[in-house]
């Protein structure tokens, strides 16, 4: 492990903003993470980066900034219907989808091609075609700067909710993600319902359903409308979607006749941010470096150099528009440094 100085996050980050991290060092063993929280002669003041596909950085990193690279995924026991793997945090998470396939273990493979590692996919809870990490998940292990000892938060601790845990909330900045146990089922339950998996499916005349199947299918439809992040900087969608209750729905519908909406319980409605951001007519539209994607309105995309003050403008204006529009104030779902 070697501490450097004045490096550029450029190709840390997913957005490929070029801000500079005052010091820098890649962790590559997880059992070296409370000797390194607990060095004094290291800067206290810290940021962790996994894959760097859910911050935007809008100055240079003063103090230390850790970059995530421990690797391991051990199978810590099996029965006749699940297995519980104990995994690094600073594996590639779509690599540990992929690993799971192979073995044919199911419950993640809707989530194929979520950039990023699996230490952060507790953070946010990540989702996506109808199936969240915290179904997976039994337990996070992390260390606790400041009780300088290793937690472990099983799966209600973590108080996971919509793209929300307790690692945004008591614990944001105080612990660093070091494994992550997840209980898979070998006997598959597969969820085609969402979106356009099953077009994608009839599409590739898949004869019989497998995990594989629609793990494929969710790739499939992920590169054909997200922007890929190498060609061009994003951090995914922007904002999350708002849920607001069916009273409130009711009204903006009388104005809004085509708003669509997703039941999330009896009395509240989760709407598209997409949508909401289109119709105000941000779609495909630059300002300066920046703008939104022209397929996926809730993707800001790094256009041509552009600086996380700018992304952070436009995502400012987006707001407002929508605000003064519908009346409905959108959470961002990137994190800002
Ligand atoms: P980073 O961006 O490196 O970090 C994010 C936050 O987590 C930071 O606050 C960081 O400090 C913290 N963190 C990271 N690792 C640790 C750790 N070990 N311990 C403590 N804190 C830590 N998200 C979804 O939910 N669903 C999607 O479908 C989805 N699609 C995406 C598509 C694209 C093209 C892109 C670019 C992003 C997408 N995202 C999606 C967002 C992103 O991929 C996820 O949030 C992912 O989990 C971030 O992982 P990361 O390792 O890159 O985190
Ligand atoms: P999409 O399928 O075009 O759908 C648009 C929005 O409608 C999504 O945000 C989704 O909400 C919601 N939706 C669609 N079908 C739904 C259903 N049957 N029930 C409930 N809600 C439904 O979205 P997309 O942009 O192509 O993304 C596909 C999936 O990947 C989504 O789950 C999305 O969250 C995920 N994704 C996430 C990110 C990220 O950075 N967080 C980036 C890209 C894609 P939900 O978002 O709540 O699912």
């Amino acid at each position: 492990m070697q501490l450097q100085k004045n490096i550029s996050l450029k190709d840390y980050n997913t957005f490929g903003i070029d801000v500079t991290a005052e010091y820098f060092l890649p962790v590559t063993e997880s059992n070296h993470i409370p000797e390194l929280l607990t060095d004094s002669s290291l800067p206290q003041e810290q940021h962790i980066i996994g894959g760097g596909s859910n911050i935007l950085l809008t100055k240079n990193l003063s103090g230390l900034t850790l970059l995530n690279q421990t690797k391991g995924i051990e199978l810590l026991k099996e029965d006749n219907d699940y297995v519980w793997l104990k995994v690094a945090s600073g594996e590639v998470w779509h690599e540990l989808v992929m690993y799971a396939i192979e073995h044919g273990w199911a419950g993640i493979e809707n989530l194929a091609l979520i950039p990023g590692t699996v230490g952060a996919a507790p953070m946010q809870n990540i989702g996506a075609y109808g199936v969240e990490a915290k179904e997976a998940i039994e337990s996070v292990t992390a260390w606790h700067k400041e009780q300088q000892e290793f937690i472990t938060l099983n799966n209600n601790d973590c108080r996971f909710g919509y793209r929300d845990s307790i690692f945004k909330h008591d614990l944001k900045g105080k612990v660093f993600i070091t494994h992550v146990v997840f209980k898979l089922n070998k006997q598959p339950s597969f969820h085609t319902e969402y979106g356009a998996i099953k077009a994608e499916l009839e599409q590739m005349h898949v004869d019989e359903l497998s995990i594989k199947a629609i793990a494929q299918a969710v790739i499939n439809i992920r590169s054909s409308k997200l922007p890929d992040p190498k060609v061009i900087g994003n951090a995914g969608s922007f904002f999350k979607n708002p849920t607001i209750s069916t009273t409130q729905y009711e009204q903006l519908k009388q104005e809004h006749e085509q708003i669509p909406s997703y039941l999330v319980s009896d009395d509240m409605v989760k709407l598209p941010a997409g949508w909401l951001i289109e119709q105000c007519g941000f779609k495909g539209c630059t300002r300066g470096g920046t703008g939104v994607h022209e397929k996926q309105a809730l993707v800001l995309v790094n256009k041509n150099n552009t600086t996380g003050k700018e992304v952070w403008n436009l995502s400012e204006e987006i707001l407002q528009t929508v605000q003064s529009k519908f009346g409905i104030t959108l959470e961002r779902e990137v994190q800002i440094w």
